[in-house]
């Protein structure tokens, strides 16, 4: 059940100009040249401004898209493409969307608020499936472009929409409003906090509510709105839950947690009913009773909204990215399985190059609202489109329809305790592996038996969080500066190939280790990008020349023994590295050498100079500034009198992370991206939009004890309550990186929300923390250490040290888990 429209008519829809070239119909949006599957289908809109459109339209055009939505006066030179000419890109994408939306009268949801609207929206899906055919975002996709692309699936057996939108500034709600033209509206949880992207939590607020202003039913908090104007139509009628206030249409009076499980009573209608949600933390029971209050509101019974919520299930958007068993690489997606979900795991999948080959378990899906048929043949396109290797296929309706994949190695099985008997049978070894089923396949057993034990310390890394803070700095920069990735000391403590990867696909232009190992390392995990080893070691020079790395040649020692190597080894011209000491006095060439360098690289033919560059001391720190123009001004010089000496052009770069931001005259050629890339500038302010803390470590609580007030607590006795309370003992210590300068409640710990601090000495493999005033630990709950609340930065105050020596401090011991949603 695919969407089509003549081009012609996209044409008249967007009010583009251009000729038509070629009479086909669209059927796919497309907004990344690297995600091609239908290429004759396809419409790409050249959405990109920060990099150059041009790029993309030709990479698009390569795979086989001859449809483009384009700025006006743009020259292509590709003939038999149509160009679709508007004033705005994204402007077009979204005309086309609203356009697509008003041929469909069917219900649909908008879901907006600051927290919790894609978990429900997701609950919402799970709750009302039963009942009809539902289209929804992929994902969190909720952006200017995620929502156009969503509303783009509906179709004609759909009998329900529901979108959730997410807004970050001013004037995008209208927008969204026009696109997703929901006619029943729910408002989740409104954070106080005043966001980067608003003066004021009214301002968001106002915003926000715009996405309702066409509903003619609307769901929120009447504790949110209650004092507050809004510009709703008199016609909307309003369903309002609260906990506070009895004039509520749904009024919570009463709630205690029973078995796990979180037991509400409220009144409705005059009446006393009830609700059990199986979830105790905070942020789900809000988005329950959110949903609670939407079904009754769209008139569901209280007995069979209770009912279906209690089998609500936890919602996971994001792929996990883990070591599995036999040097495997283990994507994990094990909890919901649709046809976006899977083209993005897919993507996700292929652009890991740790391992050639790449396998696919997948199990039946269900409610896609497509006959079987044509749901597997769609699915078999994708396989094979993005080069699956093996396929291993679960249930009935995949074995059904078996005949249409092709694939190199396929496995089916009727059911997933069927593919466990038989696991080790299939010799699964050195290859990427993305698990993807829908919940009642039960694949987290799958899951489980390929990943790797971790004990149950884990430093999370966000992955989108790492392309955030890219972008951030990408915006930064002057047009054509390059940017190289600083990926040593294992990626800042975070990672190898699985970060690199991230930003190889996303095209910086350099990577830089500290020795040659690491770049190895990241060549052996298909790492192609060009590499720096800053600290090459001359015993390695023949791996280093091997594996294409590329050196940092900071003293005539090294040079000459470079030189000497490519010599032996017959290689001329290879790319190195110059690094002038401007001021660090740490590593590289004095003012005073600059001339006898000169002198020994022009007569050289063994290198190549690819870039000259030097290390800024302070560029975060004001009381320095004369200090770095001077480093600025020595680093000129030379680079000039090298530059004069061999007569040819070679890449300058002085500026690291908070160099980019405060020194936008000293980008030069590229830029040095570091710590930034984690989320850390000491230039940035922490609540600077765009910027934001890529790792969470977290551990879990082993044991809680109630402790009175003259007991002491851990080695020599250094540890004591003030008063009678309780305290947790958690599985980190000083092994795992958490130094011992914590202990004695100088370090704090989240645990639900609440900062605990340390109590008495941290051991080697864990620590005791004071949860007197956490109500309701018990063993296994979670304990987080360090995230986007508690920053690094915090705990580098707390000890007296940097963010740099938090994060490389943490062990390789601790597992390290990516995500990607
Ligand atoms: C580590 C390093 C950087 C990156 O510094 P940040 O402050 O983390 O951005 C840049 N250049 C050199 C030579 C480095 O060693």
């Amino acid at each position: 059940m695919q969407n089509s429209y003549p081009v012609s008519e996209v044409k008249s829809i967007i009010n583009a100009s251009g000729d038509i070239i070629n009479h086909n119909s669209i059927s796919v949006l497309l907004t990344d040249s690297r995600r091609i599957t239908n290429p004759a289908a396809s419409l790409f809109f050249a959405l990109s401004d920060r990099r150059n459109g041009h790029e993309f339209i030709a990479d698009a055009y390569a795979s086989g898209v001859r449809n483009f939505v384009v700025k006006q006066q743009q020259a292509f030179m590709m003939p038999d493409a149509n160009f679709l000419m508007v004033d705005n890109v994204l402007a077009a994408l979204q005309k086309l969307a609203a356009h697509h939306r008003s041929q469909f009268n069917i219900p649909v949801i908008g879901v907006t608020g600051s927290n919790g609207k894609t978990i429900v929206k997701e609950w919402l899906y799970q709750l009302m499936c039963p009942d009809g055919n539902i289209v929804r975002n992929p994902k969190s996709y909720n952006s200017q472009i995620g929502v156009p692309l969503s509303v783009w699936q509906i179709n004609e057996t759909h009998t329900l929409g529901i979108f959730e939108a997410g807004i970050s500034t001013y004037n995008e709600m209208d927008l969204l409003e026009a696109v997703i033209q929901p006619s029943i509206g729910v408002l989740t949880h409104m954070g106080t906090a005043h966001d980067e992207g608003f003066k004021s939590a009214e301002d968001k607020l106002a915003e926000k509510l715009k996405l309702f202003t066409n509903c003619s039913l609307l769901v929120h908090n009447y504790d949110v709105l209650v004092n507050v104007k809004t510009d709703l139509k008199t016609e909307t009628r309003c369903f309002t839950w609260s906990r506070k206030f009895k004039q509520a249409d749904l009024y919570v009076f009463s709630e205690t947690v029973i078995s796990g499980k979180y037991y509400l009573r409220a009144m409705y209608k005059d009446s006393e009913i009830e609700c059990l949600i199986p979830f105790r933390n905070q942020a789900a029971v809000e988005n329950a009773i959110v949903c609670w209050a939407t079904m009754l509101a769209m008139d569901y019974s209280p007995a069979d909204a209770d009912e279906r919520i209690e089998r609500l299930t936890a919602v996971s958007m994001r792929l996990e990215l883990k070591n599995g068993i036999n040097d495997c690489s283990i994507i994990d997606d094990s909890y919901n399985s649709d046809i976006q979900s899977l083209e993005i795991a897919l993507n996700f999948l292929s652009q890991q190059n740790q391992h050639q080959k790449k396998t696919l378990i997948l199990s039946d899906i269900f409610q896609s609202g497509l006959s079987q048929q044509e749901l597997y043949t769609q699915v078999a396109h994708l396989v094979k489109d993005k080069q699956v290797e093996r396929f291993i296929g679960v249930g009935p309706s995949i074995n059904e329809h078996k005949a249409l994949f092709n694939v190199p190695k396929m496995h089916f099985y009727a059911d997933t305790s069927a593919l466990l008997r038989d696991m080790a049978k299939l010799h699964l070894r050195s290859e990427t592996i993305l698990i993807k089923g829908s919940r009642s396949f039960e694949f987290e057993k799958v899951s489980r038996a390929l990943v790797q034990k971790a004990h149950e310390t884990v430093l999370e890394i966000n992955l989108n969080s790492l392309l955030g803070n890219l972008n951030f700095y990408r915006s930064k920069l002057n047009p054509g500066v390059k940017v190289m990735a600083m990926v040593k000391a294992f990626s800042y403590g975070s990672g190898t190939f699985e970060l690199a990867n991230m930003l190889q696909y996303n095209k910086v232009d350099y990577l830089a280790v500290a020795y040659t190992d690491e770049g190895i390392d990241l060549r052996e995990g298909g790492i192609t990008l060009p590499i720096v080893v800053l600290n090459p070691e001359p015993l390695a020079y023949d791996k280093l020349t091997a594996y294409k790395l590329e050196p940092e040649i900071y003293s005539f020692t090294l040079l000459d023994e470079f030189v000497k190597y490519a010599q032996e080894a017959e290689i001329t011209n290879y790319p190195i590295h110059i690094k002038i000491d401007t001021g660090m006095h740490r590593l590289g060439f004095e003012d005073l050498e600059i001339e006898t360098l000169c002198d020994l690289l022009e007569i050289n033919k063994y290198v190549n100079v690819r870039s000259v560059f030097s290390h800024l001391v302070a560029s975060d720190a004001e009381q320095h500034d004369l200090f770095t123009l001077k480093q600025i001004g020595i680093f000129d010089k030379a680079c000039a009198q090298i530059e004069e000496a061999l007569g040819y052009h070679f890449m300058r770069h002085i500026s690291n992370t908070s160099g980019i931001t405060r020194w936008p005259n000293a980008q030069y050629d590229m830029v040095r991206l570091g710590i930034g890339l984690y989320g850390v500038d000491a230039a940035v302010s922490p609540d600077e939009a765009g910027l934001k803390p890529i790792a969470t470590l977290k551990t879990t609580v082993s044991q809680v004890k109630k402790l009175l007030a003259n007991e002491t607590v851990g080695y020599n006795r250094n540890g004591s309550l003030k008063n009678d309370g309780v305290i947790a003992t958690v599985r980190i210590g000083y092994a795992d990186g958490y130094l011992r300068a914590f202990g004695n409640g100088v370090g704090t710990m989240l645990v639900n929300g609440v900062l605990a601090p340390t109590v008495g000495n941290i051991s080697m493999d864990m620590c005791m923390i004071d949860i007197t005033e956490v109500p309701n630990i018990k063993e296994g709950d979670e304990v987080i250490v360090f995230n986007e609340q508690q920053r690094i930065e915090e705990l580098a105050r707390q000890i007296g040290t940097i963010p740099y020596e938090i994060l490389t401090n943490i062990s390789h011991r601790v597992k390290r888990v990516y995500f990607y949603e």
